[in-house]
Order: C-alpha cells, then sequence, then structure tokens
C-alpha cells in the first residue's frame, strides 16, 4: 500500500454525517465547476480544491479569449465567458473553493457501508468527505519546455507558454514554435496585432486543423507572416531576460536568428497526475478508468469526470465532461446520503435550492 494511503482503525472513523464536506471535487475546470452545480442540486456539500490560482483549468490558464464553437446552446461563447457562467451556476450552492494548493493525500476512514475520506493538500489542508469527485484534467499541469540554454529567466518576461491577453504582444516580434492547434491558432490571431509572426516547426506538416493551417500558409504567401520550416529552437539570444532574438537550427545544423521580442513555445503540456497516481485506482495512462455507467472508479466512492477519465470511446470535450458531471453526482448521492432514495427530477420540476 503506499505511503500515503493508509486504511486507518474505526476508532478514527467521524460519525455517520459528521464530515467537513459531502463531497470533494479535485479540479475547478469547466466540468468540476458544472460538477458543483450537479451536487448542489441534489443537496450534497461541495468543497473544490485547485493547484491553480483561479478557477477554470485549461479554459482559464490556456486559451481565456479563445471562442469555443461546440458547447451546446452557445454557437460560440469565449472561454474565459464560459467559465463566468459555470461560476454563477454553482453560485446558489456556496462551494468552498481552496485555491492555490495541490492535493496529495488521500486515506481512507471507512468501509464501503459508511465511506469516509481523509484529502490534505499541499498547504496542509486536512478535510474529511464521502465521495470524491476527480475533475483533475490532465493533473496539476505545466507546459513543456523547449530545451534551450538558460529559457528559465526569459519565462514571464519574453518566453510564455500561453497566452492570456492577445494584447500584450501588440507591437512586438513574436516567433511561435509548434504544428499543433495552438501555434498555428494563435498564429493566426496574433498577425492580427504582432508587429511580425514567424512560426518554426520541426516539419512542413502541421498536426492543426486543414482549413486553419491552410489560412496560414496564405498569410505566408501574402508575406503577412513568416514560416522557418523544417527547422527546430535551438538557443535564445538576449540580454539574460529580454529576447533580442531565437536562433534555430535545420536537420542540417544550419543557424538562422531571428530577432524576436517574444517567444511562445505550444510543446504541450506535461500531464502528470502526480500524487493521485498511488491512490490504487486503475490506469490507462494518465487517465483513470472508470465505468461510464456511473463514472466510478475501481475505488468504491472515488469518481472521476472530464479529461482524467477514461473508458472506451471517451472524447476529451467539455460537454462529454458535463454529461459525466451530472452521472457522477447521482452516483455519490447514496455514499453521501446512505439509505435515502434518490427521486430523479428534471431542474424545471425542482428549480434551483437556493436561488433567488
Ligand atoms: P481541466 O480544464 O484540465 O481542469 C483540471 C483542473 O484540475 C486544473 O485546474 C488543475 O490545476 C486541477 N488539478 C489537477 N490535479 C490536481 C491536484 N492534484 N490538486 C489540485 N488541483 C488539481 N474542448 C472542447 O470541448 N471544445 C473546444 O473547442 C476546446 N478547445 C480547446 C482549445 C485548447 C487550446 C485547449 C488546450 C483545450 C481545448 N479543449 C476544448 C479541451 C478542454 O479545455 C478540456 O476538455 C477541458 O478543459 C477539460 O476540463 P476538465 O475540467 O476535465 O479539466
Amino acid at each position: 500500500m503506499p505511503a500515503d494511503i493508509a486504511a486507518t482503525t474505526p476508532a478514527t472513523l467521524a460519525p455517520k454525517g459528521d464530515t467537513d464536506t459531502d463531497v470533494v471535487i479535485i479540479g475547478a475546470g469547466p466540468v468540476g465547476l458544472y460538477g458543483v452545480f450537479q451536487c448542489g442540486m441534489l443537496g450534497m456539500r461541495v468543497t473544490v480544491i485547485d493547484a491553480l490560482s483561479e478557477i477554470g483549468g485549461q479554459c482559464t490558464a490556456l486559451y481565456p479569449e479563445k471562442p469555443i464553437y461546440d458547447v451546446a446552446g452557445f454557437p460560440d461563447i469565449a472561454a474565459a465567458s464560459l467559465i463566468e457562467r459555470l461560476e454563477k451556476q454553482a453560485e446558489p450552492f456556496n462551494a468552498t473553493y481552496h485555491l492555490s494548493q495541490q492535493v496529495t493525500g488521500l486515506e481512507q476512514l471507512g468501509d464501503t457501508d459508511n465511506t469516509q475520506w481523509r484529502i490534505t493538500t499541499s498547504k496542509g489542508l486536512s478535510l474529511t468527505c464521502r465521495a470524491i469527485i476527480i475533475a483533475a484534467g490532465a493533473g496539476a499541469f505545466g507546459p513543456n519546455r523547449p530545451p534551450m540554454a538558460g529559457i528559465e529567466n526569459y519565462e514571464g518576461t519574453s518566453v510564455f507558454y500561453a497566452v492570456r491577453r492577445r494584447d500584450d504582444f501588440a507591437g512586438r516580434r513574436v516567433v511561435i514554435a509548434g504544428g499543433g492547434d495552438s501555434a498555428v491558432d494563435w498564429a493566426l490571431s496574433l498577425h492580427e496585432v504582432a508587429a511580425r509572426i514567424t512560426v518554426v516547426h520541426r516539419r512542413d506538416k502541421f498536426r492543426a486543423i486543414p482549413d486553419s493551417v491552410n489560412k496560414m500558409r496564405r498569410l505566408a504567401e501574402d508575406d503577412s507572416l513568416d514560416l522557418v520550416t523544417p527547422y527546430q529552437l535551438h538557443a535564445v539570444d538576449g540580454d539574460g531576460q529580454h529576447l533580442n532574438a531565437v536562433i534555430v537550427k535545420d536537420m542540417e545544423d544550419n543557424e538562422r536568428s531571428i530577432p524576436a521580442d517574444v517567444l511562445l513555445p505550444f510543446y504541450g503540456l506535461s500531464t502528470d497526475l502526480g500524487p493521485l497516481k498511488a491512490w490504487e485506482m486503475d490506469f490507462e495512462r494518465s487517465q483513470i478508468k472508470i465505468d461510464p455507467t456511473t463514472c466510478e472508479t475501481t475505488r468504491p466512492s472515488l469518481f472521476a469526470i472530464g479529461d482524467v477519465a477514461h473508458y472506451p470511446g471517451k472524447l476529451k470535450l467539455i460537454v462529454n465532461g458535463f454529461g459525466e458531471a451530472a452521472t457522477a453526482a447521482h452516483q455519490a448521492y447514496r455514499y453521501v446520503f446512505p439509505g435515502k432514495t434518490l427521486h430523479f427530477e428534471h431542474s424545471t420540476t425542482k428549480g434551483v435550492p437556493g436561488a433567488a
């Protein structure tokens, strides 16, 4: 048994109904936030914990200004606006949010007839609950840093792994590295405000949506941006904090220096689930295996939803995560209110408890 999972004696078991909260949701991304609403509608008290300093998960951290086109009912909605609406929808239930701390420890306090958990965080918070909904996305995520000596000294001044406000890059010479959707989408968006955009990719073929790639190639043909392929990032050239240029190399080691104020490496995110990996659930690579009919993991009363959850045919889409949040909340109910029958009701019938 891993060190941070300790089955304790019944003596440490809190009396029934005496936990700090009913459900802990790990992750305040879009799916975790919708989980707050779903649990709240069923009368469960919720506490949310997130490693980031703001709610919203990937939507807030990676693409707040980008429009999302496939959320049901919204022909298009900026990622940040979606998060605002999810927060508002969850508001009537007064969930407690503990941000800027990673969930690290899990301790089982009960058996399957009276399951209780103690969860601990990197800031020393300790909470007991009856069910846990893991909405941890790709884990406490971080960007993949390109192997360039000294790049960390430029991070936050000249090197950024995400675009929070595109106007921050107005009038600047921006080098974007990568061949996926983020690289191509931001090249298309930032070329409208930046002094110059250069896209560096190690192959001439891009993995992004073909329509976007075609748009980018047309801009390059019109000399509105530069495509530098097949080249890879090699070195940063600057005063130790502010860039003057980015040095790139091709496969034959030919070097080019690209004048630049800003470097945006879009090499994806590292997907380390960290401590959650030690929680004795079954995994499929970096996703937690769940039963899609209940969203329960292989450990009773531990649920997983959203990007972190895996089952055959799983789609990592926000809308799928929303459905999983509803399922997990309805299934968690039996652990929170053991022996109480849950009578399914539409929201149109019961309204939103607590809302004005
Ligand atoms: P996340 O948004 O990843 O949130 C997980 C949260 O859990 C994070 O805030 C993290 O800090 C926290 N966390 C993880 N581990 C811990 C821990 N141990 N302790 C505390 N906190 C922890 N999807 C669509 O449906 N449509 C789109 O058009 C679309 N476009 C996208 C564009 C881009 C550029 C990107 C990057 C993604 C896009 N997605 C899109 C995917 C979408 O953002 C994800 O599917 C969605 O964010 C998943 O939500 P989530 O709540 O499951 O996880």
